[in-house]
């Protein structure tokens, strides 16, 4: 049903979790995808082996996301392997507990930068590329349910995803003349690393209140960006895709 076949795709933060499931999908389906890893050499080496025979070539680089000459060099590098970008999916995130009165400045800042101010680097350097070549792409952006309802002892992350939600809906909009869709997946709970503590201590309690019963997994919510950023949701603008099992119920 998706077909990726010269499609150009870079994800960021793609050695684990929901990057990592998104690139093997896009690679499964034909694409060539580009990752970027923080620190996971090994891993980013796995998720290329297990692409192995796939039609796609996969490629990926250390780059720091919160690093604005960073995410610029890495970006140039995808474009001169790969010749132009057609999708781009802001993946990579830290997630961590602070309470606000105890909140270090360095603490907000970190999240700040790896969460939001990498959304505005990639996506900058990556709309100028499209809108250079006349590419009609489009871009996934990763919120997450804390963006929408707010997260206690999470409000630093909460703050920059509820960002990413605004920033998708601004950019849908400023880009329809270029042709270029921006969307947003909003997970809620996923088995990641991300979450693995958290879920350790108090998965049967968070499960109760997952309607479809079970924690989504990293592929649940990888679909959901493929379908984004496939043909098939050509008529899709600025959207916010729940998924999070009916977790959070969002009008
Ligand atoms: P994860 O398993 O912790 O993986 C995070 C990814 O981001 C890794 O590839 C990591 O690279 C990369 N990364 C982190 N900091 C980076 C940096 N400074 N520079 C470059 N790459 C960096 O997380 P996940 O659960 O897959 O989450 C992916 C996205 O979904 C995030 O935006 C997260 O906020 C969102 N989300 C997750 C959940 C959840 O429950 N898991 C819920 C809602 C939303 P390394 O491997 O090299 O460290």
């Amino acid at each position: 049903m998706f077909d990726f076949k010269e499609k150009n795709v870079l994800v960021t933060g793609g050695s684990r979790g929901i990057g990592a499931a998104a690139v093997k999908l896009f690679a499964h389906l034909g694409a060539n995808v580009a990752f970027n890893y923080n620190k996971n050499y090994r891993l980013s080496e796995e998720v290329v082996a297990a692409c192995e025979g796939y039609e796609g070539t996969v490629m990926f680089d250390e780059c720091d996301v919160s690093d604005y000459q960073e995410v610029q060099g890495f970006v140039n590098k995808v474009i001169a392997k790969f010749g132009q970008i057609d999708i781009l999916v802001n993946n990579a995130g830290i997630w961590e507990y602070d309470a606000i009165d105890e909140m270090p400045v360095d603490h907000w800042r970190r999240t700040m930068q790896i969460n939001l101010d990498s959304v505005y680097y990639f996506t900058h350097f990556v709309v100028k590329h499209m809108k250079e070549n006349n590419i009609q792409g489009n871009i996934v952006n990763i919120s997450s349910t804390a963006g929408q309802r707010g997260e206690a002892f999470h409000s630093h992350y909460a703050a920059t995803k509820g960002a990413i939600i605004s920033f998708t809906k601004s950019l849908a909009s400023e880009l329809s003349d270029s042709r270029i869709r921006v969307n947003s997946v909003a997970p809620g709970w996923v088995n990641t690393d991300m979450s693995a503590e958290a879920l350790s201590k108090d998965k049967e309690k968070i499960i109760k209140d997952i309607s479809v019963g079970f924690i989504p997994e990293a592929e649940d919510i990888a679909w959901p960006i493929l379908f984004l950023a496939s043909n098939s949701a050509r008529a899709i603008n600025g959207e916010i895709l729940n998924v999070n099992g009916g977790n959070v119920l969002c009008g």
